[in-house]
């Protein structure tokens, strides 16, 4: 793998500073340098690396997607999704890995997969290089309760192939399901702790005894997995704080109560609210019957209008908003996540720079990667990075266009290289 020296873009490191003009170096997998131009007096030789001349466009690190679904599959609904036979279900998820990857998802957080293994298998095929996707933490199916979100079956068809969660009936059968999951490798487990209007089931009904979310989280951590929950009830947020619940998703209904649980153990929870899931099933998915009358009377309105007085709320308090979301149904297929920062801009008040951090230094951490690095343009840190034409503080959209995104790089590797000039450096110092 050739060295590779960006120079003359604006980089934005993550750390919070205003961007600046300046070069990046990487060797291997990992930033070996980064500063202002002019300061690489002490680059070592670089006789033979890949120089690439950004012309002034924007260097950033790879973002990181905090909540989702390769098996979601653009589809309508949730029997559409958990229809889908394993065989194209899998070539589907590969496929969608490498979506992410082009979109410049460098990292993706699995939050439920539709098939017991199919996040499990698809993480593993993207780290031993037999698909190209992005980092990605491999979640279990969604845990429910019979009648609850994510039971899909019919009274006479009640196998659990037909099943979209992993539906269990006290805390023993949530015992059995959770060792199930570890057994087959995955990074995380999720439990549906609330309801979801579109299913039938209200957002706002919690459907677990505390008995049997103790017993999740209790097994959970015995075997070393992440608990993960949608939760967007009020009793069901308060129970991930109570419980120690790592990574919260939704977080729609909140009273004081709640609020003040958040901001009191910030440092141990992620919310990713999934906001554009939201959205635009209020007011983008009629062309599937869910006209606006008809996700009303869902709730999903109001639902909607609670959720971003939360997110006003919690950024105040301090609380890590991610970006990411249920991508993956038909009005919001996989490859438009970058919509969750135009949200946070424009509807929950942060500053193009909060949100910017959020898919990127916050992201990092949410990965769990240890002592290795990423979030970040620091020296060091593992090479996850993005260049983009454009200024995505002037305006966060741009990174919702393809074509903006100039060159995508996964642990050092081009996934999209840049057609953009590149010569190779005759210098023996930058
Ligand atoms: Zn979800």
């Amino acid at each position: 793998m050739a060295d590779v020296l960006f120079t003359n873009v604006r980089i934005f490191d993550g750390s919070g500073d205003m961007p600046y003009t300046g070069e990046l170096l990487v060797q291997g997998n990992r930033i070996a340098r980064v500063g202002r131009s002019g300061y690489g007096a002490r680059t070592p030789p670089l006789l033979g690396a890949q120089v690439i001349d950004g012309a002034g466009a924007f260097l950033m690190p790879g973002m990181v997607e905090a909540h989702t679904h390769f098996s979601w599959n653009d589809q309508p609904s949730l029997d559409a999704i958990q229809r889908m036979p394993p065989e194209e279900h899998i070539l589907w998820c590969a496929q969608v890995a490498g979506r992410y990857l082009d979109m410049g998802w460098t990292s993706c957080v699995g939050a439920a997969a539709a098939k017991p293994r199919l996040d499990v298998v698809i993480r593993n095929a993207i780290n031993d290089g037999t698909i190209v996707g992005p980092r990605y933490l491999a979640a279990s199916q969604e845990i429910t309760v019979p009648g609850g979100l994510g039971d899909t079956t019919q009274p006479h068809l009640p196998q659990p192939e037909f099943a979209f969660g992993a539906i269990v009936s006290g805390a023993e059968e949530m015992r059995r399901c959770v060792r199930m999951f570890a057994k087959y490798g995955v990074d995380s487990v999720k439990i549906n702790l609330s309801g979801e209007s579109i299913t039938g089931m209200p957002s706002e009904r919690s459907q677990f005894t505390e008995a049997e979310v103790t017993t999740c989280v209790e097994e959970a951590k015995a075997w070393g997995k992440r608990v993960a929950a949608h939760a967007r009830s009020t009793w069901s947020i308060k129970q991930c704080v109570k419980q120690g619940i790592e990574v919260i998703y939704h977080a729609s209904f909140t009273d004081s109560e709640a609020l003040d649980l958040l901001e009191a153990h910030k440092k141990q929870h992620f919310i990713a609210p999934g906001l554009a899931w939201l959205v635009n099933t209020c007011h983008h998915a009629s062309e599937w019957g869910l006209t606006p009358e008809v996700t009303r009377k869902m709730g999903y309105h109001r639902e909607l209008d609670a959720a971003l007085e939360t997110m006003q709320a919690l950024r105040k308090r301090d609380v890590r908003i991610l970006p990411g979301g249920d991508y993956g149904f038909a009005w919001t297929p996989h490859g438009t996540n970058a919509k969750d920062l135009e949200y946070f801009v424009k509807l929950v008040g942060m500053s193009p720079m909060e949100a910017l951090l959020s898919a990127t230094a916050w992201g990092g951490p949410m990965m769990r990667m240890g002592d290795e690095r990423i979030g970040q343009l620091k020296e060091g840190f593992l090479a996850d990075l993005l260049l983009v034409d454009g200024d995505p503080l002037a305006d966060i959209t741009v990174l919702q266009d393809k074509a903006r995104i100039l060159a995508v790089m996964k642990d050092g590797a081009f996934h999209r290289a840049p057609a953009a000039r590149v010569a190779r450096s005759t210098r023996w110092a930058a």
